[in-house]
């Protein structure tokens, strides 16, 4: 009997009015393929109308817990339906978010800092891009700092703002001073494998930033980033196996707000398993 080990932790709801399909058929595509379970994982409500168009308003939050809800109570045994958020990182909000973070019972957060939305455009865009990347991973620190999140997304987004200027070996240090800090948290970093369909057609972050981080001890999170069911843990295999590659035993998720470890080769093969048991 397969014993299933990896959660799409990283999901999405049509709240977020750019997502497609309910929880209820993210965790039917997270059986599907093999996976023990789905976090849901939506953009949360930022006042000020933060950004609007890309997330539920703040009337909509308990729509969005009946939504993971249903589907919990509808998978119960079979898939483990978890709620969780993405929650978005720029400074000013931290009271905000801590207020918003007690009002459900979120086993996983992850905290996002997203450089190509408008409100994080009108404070920076405007930098040259050698600033603008050393302003990203200076956020992203902080972002860690706060300690409001278990887990930072996509960790080197900013690449695809300013494709035609990003040289990784330029800026390196930059990068791994993000990362001694972030190191320091015992916050979890993101392999998010959606970064395939970005401007710069790789998952996020790069191999050499991961090596970094696997140096540093710091805990990884394979996340999917699903905006329809069809992407429930797409890549995953791949995205261990470059782990491994790098130096990775284990690959993390939360639960409770606290992190599990799973041991790497394990990992596969319960991917391994189910795409064969699938196939008989
Ligand atoms: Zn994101
Ligand atoms: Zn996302």
């Amino acid at each position: 009997m397969n014993q299933r080990l990896m959660y799409e932790t990283h999901s999405h709801t049509p709240l977020c009015k750019h997502s497609r399909g309910l929880p209820i058929e993210f965790a039917a595509a997270a059986l599907e393929g093999g996976l023990a379970g789905v976090f849901t994982t939506c953009h949360n409500p930022m006042p000020d109308e933060f950004d609007s168009r890309v997330r539920m308003s703040a009337g909509e939050f308990t729509e969005y817990l009946e939504l993971v809800d249903r589907a919990r109570r509808h998978w119960a045994g079979r898939v483990d339906v978890q709620l969780g958020l993405e929650a978005d990182y720029l400074p000013g909000y931290e009271r905000y978010l801590e207020h918003q973070l007690r009002f459900a019972p979120f086993q996983y957060v992850i905290g996002s800092v997203h450089p190509h939305l408008p409100e994080y455009g009108r404070r920076y865009a405007d930098q040259r891009p050698e600033d603008q990347v050393a302003t990203y991973f200076g956020l992203l620190a902080e972002c860690a700092e706060t300690k409001l999140f278990d887990c930072l997304a996509h960790p080197d987004l900013i690449k695809n703002e300013l494709a035609d200027d990003w040289r990784p070996d330029d800026c390196f240090d930059t990068i791994r001073n993000s990362l001694d800090r972030i190191a320091a948290t015992g916050v979890a970093l993101e392999l998010n494998t959606s970064g395939r369909y970005k401007r710069i057609a790789e998952m996020n972050p790069f191999p050499a930033m991961l090596a970094a981080m696997c140096e540093r001890g710091i805990p990884v999170v394979v996340g999917g980033d699903a905006h329809c069911p069809e992407r429930v843990g797409e890549g995953f295999a791949e995205a261990l196996m470059q782990l491994e590659a790098i130096g990775y035993t284990e690959v993390s998720y939360f639960i409770n707000r606290e992190r599990r470890g799973v041991p790497i080769t394990a990992a596969i093969e319960s991917l391994v398993d189910a795409t064969m048991m699938a196939a008989v």
